[in-house]
């Protein structure tokens, strides 16, 4: 197990993550991915999509802008209840999410609720405090070159609206046979009011969320079945530890009001379990608002049957931040300083370097092998500074599997070192066999 601050000195300090805009001091809720975080997030975004879109016939990606028409909150219930609870502390005019600021609160606290705990503001250690209101969480902006009320547009919060207000199109286009999904991933927006824990809560996320129409009457088997779905895919497709991870079924009196089940996964994070993602029986909710809000027709006609209804909808929704602190934490080895991360996901395959870097022959035939292995396997990384023992370290840091030696006795025998990140242990071979 490993703290979160090892974590995220890791990621600064090889490249990972970085404060938002840090040249200037941060920004607060903000996170840039560097090189290797980029590499790192691709892989994790790649694999999902390979996994639920490209390796299956029944689920269809698509990509929707991240400004939508305003309309899309106002039927879907954001403009209204996408809010948490703030207070303001009178003394230093700090303000804190009310629900944070006690154990046993949720977003529903009241201020006689709230007054009995005796709560001191975390700033400055008074107990006065103005009365709770609902802080609305959506980034406003304004579309055109009017700055009004009527030119006012919101940073999409989720994408799963993306993907209802095309459920229509889609039909229409490609008709396609029901149960079917429709995958996207993008950025969503929330104005956190007091962002923490790293990525686990910021400002901006990319989300990964599906979908998945299906006839009312067989919700309860489609759930079970993307249930097992989601757990293939974390274990065998991420490789995160199982153990770490628990089914929380959402009590009814936890659950979006529409939702007749939903399953939150829960992640032992460093700082303690935290939900990783969410697989939400939405019903016909978001549908029937659309159909309401738009005026058009939300119905699919069976192929079979000829039956016609509205489908009710599962969604698995997971966040990449997530995922990417989930996986960090599972492969990051504090003591050893090694990151032991699945192959299909490390941002380098291989690391080759020439044992010494002062003599042209080792260099030379170092490039080659190098060569051969960027055509093949294209993640494929350089290194001949320091001495080796540090390129070891380096690498096993960011996670590279294997480490390729070019010494004296690949200019006799044409083999190389490959060293094992895992267990240091070092074979010769010879790299065409790599
Ligand atoms: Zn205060």
């Amino acid at each position: 197990m490993s703290s979160l601050d090892s974590i995220v000195s890791l990621c600064k300090r090889r490249g990972f993550i970085y404060p938002g805009s840090d040249v200037y001091g941060g920004f607060a809720g903000t996170w840039d991915f560097g090189p290797l975080g980029v590499m790192l997030k691709k892989n994790l975004m790649d694999t999902w999509w390979s996994y639920w879109v490209d390796r299956r016939d029944d689920i269809y990606g698509v990509d929707a802008d991240i400004i939508m028409n305003p309309r899309t909150w106002l039927a879907s219930g954001h403009t209204a209840t996408f809010a948490d609870p703030l207070i303001e502390c009178k003394a230093c005019h700090g303000r804190f999410r009310a629900d944070k600021l006690a154990k046993g609160l949720n977003e529903h606290v009241t201020d006689d609720e709230f007054a009995r705990l005796g709560v001191k503001c975390p700033t400055c250690g008074q107990e006065t405090w103005g009365p709770i209101r609902m802080f609305n969480m959506m980034f406003k902006t304004h579309v055109g070159p009017v700055d009004g009320e009527e030119s006012a547009a919101y940073l999409r919060p989720e994408t799963a609206q993306g993907i209802f207000v095309n459920y229509k199109n889609v039909v229409d286009s490609l008709y396609p046979s029901i149960p079917f999904g429709l995958a996207q991933q993008g950025k969503a927006f929330r104005n956190e009011i007091s962002p923490r824990d790293f990525i686990l809560r910021d400002r901006e996320c990319t989300q990964m969320e599906i979908e998945y129409f299906v006839h009312p009457s067989t919700w309860e088997t489609e759930f079970e079945q993307l249930l097992k779905e989601t757990d293939t895919f974390l274990e065998k497709e991420i490789g995160l530890s199982m153990s770490k991870i628990n089914h929380l079924e959402v009590a009814e009196k936890d659950r979006a009001h529409y939702s007749k089940r939903t399953v939150d996964f829960m992640y032992q994070y460093p700082g303690g379990e935290e939900e990783l993602m969410g697989l939400a029986y939405r019903t016909d909710f978001d549908l029937q608002n659309i159909a309401r809000e738009s005026g058009k027709s939300m119905e699919y006609r069976d192929k079979q049957t000829g039956e016609t209804f509205v489908p009710h909808v599962i969604e698995p929704s997971i966040g990449v931040e997530r995922l990417f602190l989930a996986v960090l934490a599972d492969s990051w080895d504090e003591e050893k300083g090694i990151l032991h991360l699945p192959a299909n996901l490390a941002p380098y395959k291989f690391c080759v370097s020439p044992l010494l870097k002062n003599k042209p022959e080792l260099v030379q035939k170092a490039k080659e092998v190098y060569d051969l292995l960027k055509a093949k396997y294209t993640f494929v990384t350089w290194d001949d500074s320091g001495n080796i023992g540090k390129r070891y370290k380096k690498q096993d840091e960011i996670g590279t599997p294997k480490c390729i030696v070019i010494d004296f006795d690949t200019l006799e025998d044409g083999t190389v070192t490959v060293r094992d990140r895992d267990t240091a242990s070092q074979i010769r071979i010879n790299p065409e066999e790599l």
